[in-house]
C-alpha cells in the first residue's frame, strides 16, 4: 500500500517556545503510526534542530523544510540549500507551495530546478500543485494542474519521479475554510495519477503518494483521506492545534 502521510505546514507561524510546546502537546496525545503511515512537520528553518530533537527519533516521524534554494551553495544571501538540509538529516522539503509561487514568483521552471537539487541530494520533494479559483470556475483545472506537473516533473527519469510525494492543493481552499469536497479531491487525485501514468505507466503512478491540502481539519479528514486516491494531507492552520493535528494523524488510512 502507498505511504499515507499527515504533513504539518507551520508556514511563518509560532515562536520557538510556542513550537516546542506544540510538539510536546502532540507527542503527549494518543496517536500511533502504522508501518505505512508517516507524520511530517514542515517547520521554519530556524526550528529544524529543535523539532528534530523533539520528534525526530520517533518511528515514522520526520521534520521537513518548507522550501529550499535552486542553488547548492554560494553568494545567495538569505537562501538555504538542500545540501545544508541534507547535512542536517532533513528527509523532506516542500517545493512549490502556492504561497511561494504567488508571493515569490516561483515558476514551474524554477521548481523543476529545485526538484532536481532535492533528488540529487537524497531529499524527497513534497511537490505542490493546484489551481486558483478562476481556473476552477472556468473548468480547466485538469489542464492547469497537468501543465504544472509536466513542466516541473516530466523531465525526470522513472526512478526519480517515483521517489516524489505530490500535494494537490486547490488555492481557493488554502486557509479559506473552503475545503474541496471529497469528490472534487478524489477526481483531481485520480486525474493526477492518470496524467503521471500517461508518461510513466500505471505502476509508477500507483506508487506515488498524493496528499490533499486545503482547509483539512479533524472534522473532514476521515472523509477526504478515505478517498481511494488520497493518501493523506498537507495541513496548514489545523496543524497548529495539537488536538486537531493528532486527530488528523489518526484519520490516515491504515
Ligand atoms: C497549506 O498550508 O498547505 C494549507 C493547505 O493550509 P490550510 O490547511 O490552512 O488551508
Amino acid at each position: 500500500m502507498r505511504k499515507q502521510i499527515a504533513a504539518a505546514n507551520w508556514k511563518m507561524n509560532l515562536t520557538l517556545t510556542e513550537g516546542e510546546a506544540l510538539l510536546d502537546a502532540i507527542s503527549a496525545k494518543p496517536h500511533s503510526l502504522a508501518p505505512n503511515q508517516e507524520a511530517i512537520f514542515a517547520v521554519p528553518f530556524p526550528y529544524i534542530s529543535m523539532a528534530q530533537a523533539k520528534v525526530g527519533a520517533k518511528t515514522n516521524v520526520y521534520v521537513a523544510a518548507q522550501n529550499c534554494s535552486n542553488k547548492l551553495s554560494g553568494a545567495y544571501t538569505g537562501e538555504v540549500s538542500v545540501t545544508m538540509l541534507q547535512s542536517m538529516c532533513v528527509k523532506y522539503v516542500v517545493i512549490g507551495h502556492s504561497e511561494r509561487r504567488e508571493y515569490f514568483n516561483e515558476s514551474n521552471e524554477l521548481l523543476a530546478q529545485k526538484v532536481d537539487t532535492c533528488l540529487e541530494n537524497q531529499t524527497t520533494p513534497i511537490f505542490c500543485c493546484g489551481e486558483p479559483l478562476v481556473i476552477r470556475e472556468a473548468g480547466t483545472q485538469n489542464d492547469y494542474v497537468a501543465g504544472q506537473l509536466t513542466e516541473s516533473l516530466f523531465h525526470l527519469p522513472e526512478a526519480s519521479i517515483s521517489k516524489l510525494v505530490i500535494a494537490y492543493e486547490p488555492i481557493w481552499a488554502i486557509g479559506t475554510g473552503k475545503t474541496a469536497s471529497s469528490e472534487q479531491a478524489q477526481e483531481m487525485h485520480a486525474f493526477i495519477r492518470s496524467h503521471i501514468a500517461s508518461k510513466y505507466g500505471a505502476s509508477v503512478a500507483d506508487s506515488i503518494s498524493i496528499l490533499y491540502g486545503g482547509s483539512v481539519k479533524s472534522a473532514n479528514a476521515v472523509e477526504i483521506f478515505g478517498q481511494p486516491d488520497v493518501d493523506g494531507g498537507l495541513v496548514g492552520g489545523a496543524s497548529l492545534i495539537a488536538d486537531e493535528f493528532v486527530a488528523i494523524i489518526n484519520a490516515l488510512k491504515k
